[in-house]
């Protein structure tokens, strides 16, 4: 009898190997700033204000140099909590280029989301601005203040950066090693709440390589790319942020989406790269407003869009309305670095993958779909859970090993918790989610996270909440409650509830009274079940 070793379908890369090179992040992405000094690197789309290449590589160093002088040691954490701003990016990379790691938060969120945020990340210091100064004023933790008044007695940006000037720390890289942790932002992951996740210099450079690997020379210094994904979060970071960098492109910084001023920036601003995700092509397919704006002025020739699915129609009804834009679409994950899959070899036109795919594999990378029963690796045009290795994997989850060894496996693979399959062609398709995670709009809503504060709901026995598709922000969050003996409560007093607890984007937008949870025999809640069942229920009602 022999044990036979099962054959692994492995799907490599189309394309050769990249070196990457053994560099930090913040050396990596400034690497050659000086041949573009004066070229202005980011751009607040509303005020103005900018920065050039010269004063990004000096207010990176400066702001690293007085991290270090405040007492910031290395592998400390720092929160930043902050919308897209001309800074952000200087304040990402000087905290990482000090040896400290970089954690966005979500300026939105409530005090007590980021405060659970700045807990479970140890951070030791925080970085905002005048508006949100007030949700974090109480933490007990030193603050850095952006813009140029004296609020309090945080510590002000402005003089913060000269005391960087004189600090007698000459050169703070020397000691950081491009495998130390760099960056630590926040994911649910398959299951549970939100954990940090632990990124190195070389998580991120190695990811930025990959996906960079067809840019071709004489395209450095030309692009003009939008920032309005949020940098909190991986695509903002990675694939906007140091991408933009990388290129010596110059960042186009919009804090918020409203249509007017999107079109508006694109305009004014001459943007020829916009990464965006599916609820924003939707408004410009649909909206009226897109009618005001001569179109023929646009200066557009791409689009990516990522961190959710995009439907088919409205993909089409895009490229019909803007046939000059090519539509790359992509695919990752804050656990791989950013991007994964995409589309678009600007080289070669035949490489670009087929509509509704979310692209190939990109060099330096392995991917497997398996059976989520069994773990087994299936053939092409076979659907199962993707998973990946490369450089990029996360190192794991901050403080969570349970976590970690569930998500990353003892031979290196990544299991992303998503349902796919590869074609003949190479072209990968996501058609399906097995992890519990929930996108509203492309933003993160962990539902274990809402069944937690509805347990603390004196009038909730029960609840599990649950995706349910929609037109606009892809899923919403849904609660299926099982309320006491004799509470009162109606639907809108639970979506009032969770409401006032979390930040908009997190809110349970539909709530249905069930008599129980159904639950397997290990007590895990059947999410399948429930949402098939509350699908019909809003269908009939
Ligand atoms: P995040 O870590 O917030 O970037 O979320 C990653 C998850 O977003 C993935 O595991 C997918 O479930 C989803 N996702 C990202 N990009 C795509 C895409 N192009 N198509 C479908 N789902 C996507």
């Amino acid at each position: 009898e022999s044990v036979a070793s099962e054959e692994e379908h492995i799907f490599r890369s189309q394309y050769p190997a990249v070196p990457i090179p053994n560099s930090t992040l913040p050396d990596f992405v400034l690497h050659g700033a000086e041949l573009y000094a004066d070229k202005v690197a980011f751009v607040d789309s509303v005020s103005g204000r900018s920065y050039t290449y010269a004063e990004v590589a000096r207010d990176t160093r400066r702001f690293a140099r007085a991290l270090r002088s405040l007492g910031l040691r290395k592998g400390r954490v720092v929160i930043v909590v902050l919308p897209n701003v001309a800074e952000y990016g200087i304040v990402a990379l000087g905290i990482m280029a000090a040896g400290a790691v970089f954690s966005g938060a979500n300026p939105v969120m409530h005090a007590s989301e980021i405060k659970k945020q700045v807990d479970a990340a140890d951070a030791k210091l925080i970085v905002t601005d005048g508006l949100n100064y007030e949700k974090v004023k109480s933490f007990g933790l030193p603050v850095v203040v952006l813009g140029g008044e004296q609020i309090d007695t945080a510590t002000n940006w402005d003089d913060l950066l000269k005391a960087g000037d004189r600090a007698s720390i000459s050169t703070v890289q020397e000691d950081v090693d491009h495998n130390d942790l760099c960056a630590l932002p926040f994911s649910s992951g398959t299951t549970g709440i939100s954990k940090g996740v632990m990124l190195t210099h070389r998580n991120l450079v190695a990811n930025l390589c990959s996906t960079l690997f067809s840019v071709p020379p004489e395209m450095v210094g030309q692009v003009t790319i939008l920032g309005l994904i949020p940098f909190f979060h991986i695509y903002g970071i990675t694939g906007i942020c140091c991408a933009g960098l990388k290129n010596k492109g110059k960042v186009v910084v919009m804090n918020r989406f409203d249509l007017r001023s999107f079109l508006n920036a694109l305009t004014t601003h001459e943007v020829n790269f916009a990464p965006i995700v599916p609820p924003i092509i939707l408004s410009l397919v649909k909206d009226p407003i897109v009618d005001e704006f001569d179109l023929s002025k646009l200066k557009l020739s791409a689009i990516m869009t990522a961190a959710a699915p995009l439907a088919p129609e409205i993909l089409s009804a895009f490229e019909n309305k803007f046939p000059g834009v090519q539509v790359q679409e992509a695919y990752g994950l804050t656990e791989h670095s950013c991007i994964t899959l995409t589309h678009g070899d600007p080289r070669k036109d035949h490489s670009i993958s087929k509509k509704n795919s979310v692209g190939f594999v990109l060099p330096n990378l392995e991917i497997k779909f398996i059976d989520p029963e069994n773990g087994q690796s299936l053939p092409k045009n076979t659907p199962g859970e993707l998973c990946v290795r490369s450089e990029c994997v996360m190192r794991g989850y901050y403080k969570n090993e349970e976590e970690t060894s569930r998500t990353i496996d003892k031979d290196g693979w990544l299991h992303t918790g998503d349902i796919g399959y590869i074609d003949d062609d190479g072209d990968v398709f996501i058609v399906d989610r097995i992890k519990e995670l929930i996108k509203y709009k492309g933003f993160q809503v962990a539902p274990a996270e809402l069944e937690a504060i509805l347990l603390t709901h004196s009038s909730i026995d029960d609840a599990a909440v649950v995706p349910l598709p929609d037109e606009e922000a892809g899923e919403i969050p849904a609660a299926c409650v099982v309320l006491n003996p004799g509470a009162k409560e109606t639907e809108d007093d639970i979506i009032s509830y969770v409401a006032s607890n979390v930040a908009g984007y997190k809110r349970v937008r539909a709530v249905q009274f069930v008599d129980s949870i159904p639950k397997s025999p290990s007590g895990k809640i059947l999410r399948r079940l429930l949402r098939d069942k509350m699908m019909q229920h809003m269908q009939m009602k």
